[in-house]
């Protein structure tokens, strides 16, 4: 199918797009990457009059970080942040994340502010901005705002993002020390959302106890979650195979996942739990070599 009829702006400027969002707000969609928001158009599943391409602004493509934070604009492609040494250094998580997204093709149009802005509780970067405790930049002609991401998304597809809002920047206090990451996933077809995904950022102290660490999932509830019990079971303490039970065990009393075609909800219970200790167990191994 094809889309209805709508009107295409290619602004230069974030000024320049706000004001239009802004004279457009409830009958206008922004265009990122494409790879969500054409194939709903083209199924007349979304039905904008005014499409809204980012693509020209430069100013939101930027990856940058000081000592404080690590900043990725909303038109950052999948690609540029999975191969970004800032991101790699900073938020080794998104960086372990990135490769499961999709395919190749998809991963060098998408954007991270598109992802994040679809929130699809499936994919990747949301449960990783949810457990990196990102701050969510949004901006409109009125002014700025920053949005904690447990506060960020709603459920299947919502957030609180406002119609004449644009999300324009991810923010992540940059991790330290001997920090490590892991993200698995069971899917039916590499490429494909998988069925369960589990990510785990964790740090070392110099004894070798877990400092921090942060686990989330997708496929598990109707948006990305984060297992705040099995990171209380491993906070200030060693990584052993009991404690890895018991988290696994958490995780499978907090999930509430869904049956459908391509999975019962018990199967993915219990395997929400099998990846999330293999993850951590990979996120320790991981930071243990950072001290190599
Ligand atoms: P778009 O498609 O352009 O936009 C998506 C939505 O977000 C639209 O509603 C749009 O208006 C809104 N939006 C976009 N940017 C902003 C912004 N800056 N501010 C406010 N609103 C905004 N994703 C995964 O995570 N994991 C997968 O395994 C996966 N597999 C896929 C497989 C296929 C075959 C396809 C086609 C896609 C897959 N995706 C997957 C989705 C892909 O990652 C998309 O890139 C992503 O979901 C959306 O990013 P985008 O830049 O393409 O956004």
């Amino acid at each position: 199918m094809k889309p209805v009829d709508f009107t295409l702006h290619q602004p230069t400027s974030l000024e320049e797009a706000l004001a239009l969002l802004a004279d457009h707000a409830d009958t206008a969609k922004v265009l990122a990457g494409g790879q969500s928001l054409v194939p709903l158009l083209n199924f007349r599943l979304a039905r904008p009059e005014h499409l809204i391409d980012l693509g020209r602004i430069r100013a939101l493509k930027a990856i940058r970080r000081d000592e404080h934070r690590l900043s990725i604009g909303a038109m950052a492609t999948h690609t540029s942040a999975g191969r970004s040494n800032a991101v790699l250094g900073s938020a080794p998580l998104i960086h372990r994340a990135v490769p499961h997204i999709a395919h190749q093709a998809i991963r060098t149009r998408g954007t991270i502010g598109g992802s994040v802005a679809h929130a699809d509780p499936a994919a990747e970067l949301p449960a990783v901005m949810l457990a990196l405790d990102a701050t969510i930049v949004a901006v409109s002609h009125s002014g700025t705002r920053e949005i904690a991401a447990k506060d960020f998304f709603v459920g299947n597809l919502i957030t609180t993002l406002q119609e004449d809002e644009l999300l324009s920047e991810i923010r992540i206090v940059p991790s330290t020390g001997r920090t490590g990451a892991a993200f698995l996933e069971v899917g039916r077809r590499r490429g494909d959302f998988a069925l369960v995904g589990a990510g785990t950022q964790l740090r070392l102290a110099d004894d070798g106890v877990v400092k921090d660490i942060k686990i989330c999932l997708t496929g598990v509830s109707g948006r990305p979650h984060r297992a705040e019990e099995a990171e209380a079971a491993l906070q200030g303490k060693p990584v052993t195979q009991e404690l890895l039970d018991t988290a696994a065990e958490s995780v499978r009393d907090s999930v509430d996942p869904s049956d459908d075609l391509h999975a019962t909800a018990d199967y993915r219970r219990d395997v929400a739990g099998t990846l999330v200790a293999r993850a951590i167990r990979a996120a320790s191994d991981d930071a243990h070599r950072v001290t190599k």
